[in-house]
């Protein structure tokens, strides 16, 4: 049986970091079942979600709020819980807690007090969409979700556009195509992307093809813009990867003469970069 880490009393309790389904309820794992079973008190995002979470399983547990707006002021208390012996779960509203979800503070808190944090890991939707998206896997990077407002999140989207590995964002239904339109602009419509869309659910779809493809799917067909998305970008292939960043050099030493809408729209013309690629990348 693992103990606590030094620092810790030997009685200290553990933190469970348990995932839960993002949608199909058979992939709460035997582990986790268990683990929700036997901790004396579980910390979740949304008490309600999670209730009806465990009562699907039969289960009844104390339930303890930890969301973005409390979880400062929760981490002290809950890590003197543990000192003191109790065992916790924390979980979030779907799939892996800490992934775009609450849980850091309270995880490094219980880290520093010397706490054993023991995962138990299971559905994720930025992994899951990356094993089925027939994209290089072997290293990507995963963005979360873009910035809700368009400035930022192209000045976002053009620190990326010469990535060369997998990118992986989350999307809601309210801004697919808003980032659909952006990640053309600013990537080109060329560049090879998937839509992973309601993930273990009954309308769980996959679409491929270049990010104009994808976009002209999603716009004319409104299932399309249902549900909860993950959104898969190939890399800057060495070709795109140069044209942005010659683009972007260009761009630097135009500015030094024009205004920054012409520099781009010259960088862009003598690179063959995507003009919001380069427009956005300075400083
Ligand atoms: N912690 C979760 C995880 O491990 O994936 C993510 C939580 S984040 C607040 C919610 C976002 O995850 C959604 O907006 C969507 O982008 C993505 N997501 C969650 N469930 C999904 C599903 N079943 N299919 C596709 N995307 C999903």
């Amino acid at each position: 049986m693992p103990t606590s880490q030094p620092g810790a009393p030997a009685a200290a309790g553990t933190l469970h970091v348990v995932a839960t389904p993002i949608g199909n309820l058979g992939d709460l794992s035997a582990r986790a079942l268990e683990t929700l079973k036997t901790v004396d008190a579980i910390c979740a995002e949304d008490t309600r979600h999670t209730r009806q979470l465990l009562s699907h399983f039969g289960l009844e547990r104390p339930l303890i709020a930890l969301h973005q707006h409390n979880e400062d002021a929760q981490a002290a208390q809950l890590v003197q819980r543990l000192l003191g012996g109790e065992s916790l779960a924390l979980v979030s509203d779907a799939g892996t807690p800490l992934v775009s979800d609450p849980g850091f503070r309270l995880v490094r808190a219980a880290r520093a007090a010397g706490l054993r944090v023991s995962p138990v890991p299971g559905a994720c939707a930025a992994i899951g969409a990356l094993s089925v998206a027939g994209m290089p896997s072997d290293r990507f990077v995963f963005e979360g979700f873009l910035p809700a407002k368009a400035s930022a999140r192209r000045e976002r989207l053009a620190r990326l556009a010469a990535e060369p590995r997998t990118l992986i964002f989350y999307e809601s239904a309210h801004r697919i195509e808003e980032s659909l339109d952006d990640l053309v602009a600013v990537f080109g419509a060329q560049r090879p992307a998937v839509i992973a869309r309601e993930l273990t659910k009954l309308f769980e779809t996959v679409l491929d093809g270049t990010l104009e493809d994808l976009r002209a799917r999603v716009a004319a067909d409104p299932n399309q813009r249902k549900g909860e998305f993950v959104l898969i970008v190939e890399g800057a292939g060495e070709d795109a990867d140069a044209r942005i960043a010659e683009g972007q050099r260009l761009y630097a030493k135009l500015t030094e003469y024009l205004k920054p809408s012409q520099a781009a729209k010259l960088a862009a013309e003598l690179s063959g970069a995507p003009r919001k690629a380069l427009y956005n990348s300075a400083e």
